[in-house]
């Protein structure tokens, strides 16, 4: 297993939004100010995954100096650290990311970004959580929005080994649930008389 910490931040900027959160884009009165489309949760994802796999960060592998990235759609970042994550030999078991902002309100778009999110890491949107937080007035505050992601990685096996280990979990009965005390007790008891 590999685990990978990703954190960013953008401030508000004066031009008008909407703003592009986890891959969607949300109505809101103000943009983020960024060399990209300064997706803050995307970066984050993105930061978490080459983390997790000791890879250069966002801003090594594509510099807000160069031209190339200027009004990037950040999809294509998480989309290169989701290939240099499978070509190290690892898969995404899990995405848990928090958003901290003031405004605007996320509640409505949580399902849309989570949707979005699994897309890009291949995984079931149940393997993708995305919370929302204000800061109660705390910096940043209304400046800007924050995001901070926990990304677990597990060894890649190929699909045909995929379908085996679940053809067989399916065959296999299902796990007993965890022995009652009254259960435990009369085992002890048959085990003590077979001992006499
Ligand atoms: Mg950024």
């Amino acid at each position: 297993m590999r685990i990978g910490i990703g954190y960013d931040s953008h401030r508000f900027n004066s031009r008008s939004g909407p703003l592009r959160l986890g891959g969607v884009r949300i109505p809101h009165a103000r943009g983020l100010a960024g060399h990209s489309d300064a997706d803050v949760l995307l970066h984050a994802v993105a930061d978490a995954l080459l983390g997790a796999i000791g890879a250069p960060d966002l801003g090594e592998l594509f510099p807000p100096s160069d031209p190339r990235w200027r009004e990037a759609d950040s999809r294509a970042f998480v989309n290169e650290a989701v290939t240099r994550v499978r070509k190290a030999g690892w898969q995404v078991g899990n995405l848990d990311a928090t958003v901290i902002a003031d405004a605007p309100r996320l509640g409505p778009h949580k399902t849309a970004m989570r949707r979005t999110i699994s897309r890009l890491l291949r995984i079931a949107p149940s393997a993708v959580s995305v919370k929302a937080k204000t800061t109660e007035g705390l910096a940043p505050g209304k400046a800007g929005i924050a995001v901070q992601a926990v990304v677990l990685l597990k060894p890649a096996i190929s699909n045909l080994r995929q379908r085996r280990i679940s053809l067989w979990l399916k065959q296999s009965p299902p796990e007993a649930d965890q022995p009652s005390a009254e259960a435990v007790r009369k085992s002890r008891t048959r085990k003590n008389r077979t001992a006499r």
